[in-house]
């Protein structure tokens, strides 16, 4: 099994063959035709298993999709716990991205000034990496727009739950398109991640690993 086997466009088979994969993961395999067919995705896995690459293909490859909403605003949301992670989740996008015209990612984490991140706003934006607080900072100054979100992704859920998140990450998603795609990653699935998990998604294909 290849990944151009999965269905991803050519730019992006070649970008991850530059990265020195040959093989998707097993996450990769399951998760990348089911997010290009547009699924809602419940996926326990956990760091170093390839999550990443697992959404940020596919939702690279629906970027070559018209858009579904009018402005210019970002059309790929994803939340992370960390400052950390968020950097290198965005670094993922622009690594893999590196073959598709005028790709433009901004992170928006705590501890950072909000000059650059609005600055960076206020140009055309397909992704957005941020953590669920300084998200709502942007929401509340209205820096920010989510109108044209399509996926939403949020990664290592049960840690941002365990930061004590659960309240920013329902006033995010329901500021959201309802139409939205939701694709979910957690260690677990069980419990409070797995009720909060049920409660964003529609029909979610699950992927247990
Ligand atoms: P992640 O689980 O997303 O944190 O990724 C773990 C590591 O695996 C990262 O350093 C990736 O660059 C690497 N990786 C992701 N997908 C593959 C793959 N298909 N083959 C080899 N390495 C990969």
């Amino acid at each position: 099994l290849s990944f151009a086997d999965l269905g991803l466009p050519e730019a992006l088979v070649a970008a991850v063959a530059q990265s020195g994969y040959t093989t998707p993961t097993e996450v990769q395999a399951r998760a990348i035709p089911a997010v290009l067919a547009g699924a809602d995705l419940l996926a326990s896995s956990h760091t170093g298993s390839g999550k990443t690459a697992a959404f940020a293909l596919p939702l690279l490859a629906r970027l070559a999709l018209p858009r579904r909403h009018s402005g210019h605003g970002a059309r790929v949301l994803v939340l992370t716990p960390t400052r950390e992670l968020a950097q290198q989740v965005e670094k993922s996008f622009r690594t893999y991205g590196r073959g598709l015209r005028r790709l433009k990612t901004v992170v928006l984490v705590g501890g950072m000034p909000f000059g650059p991140q609005r600055r960076d706003l206020s140009g055309p934006v397909d992704v957005i990496v941020a953590t669920p607080g300084r998200l709502m900072d942007h929401m509340q100054q209205r820096t920010v727009s989510l109108d044209g979100i399509e996926s939403l992704v949020l990664d290592e859920a049960d840690r941002m739950l365990d930061m004590g998140f659960i309240d920013d990450i329902r006033a995010i998603a329901e500021s959201l398109p309802a139409s939205r795609q939701t694709l979910l990653f957690s260690a677990t699935l069980d419990g409070v991640v797995g009720r909060l998990a049920l409660s964003l998604t529609h029909e979610p294909q699950r992927i247990e690993i």
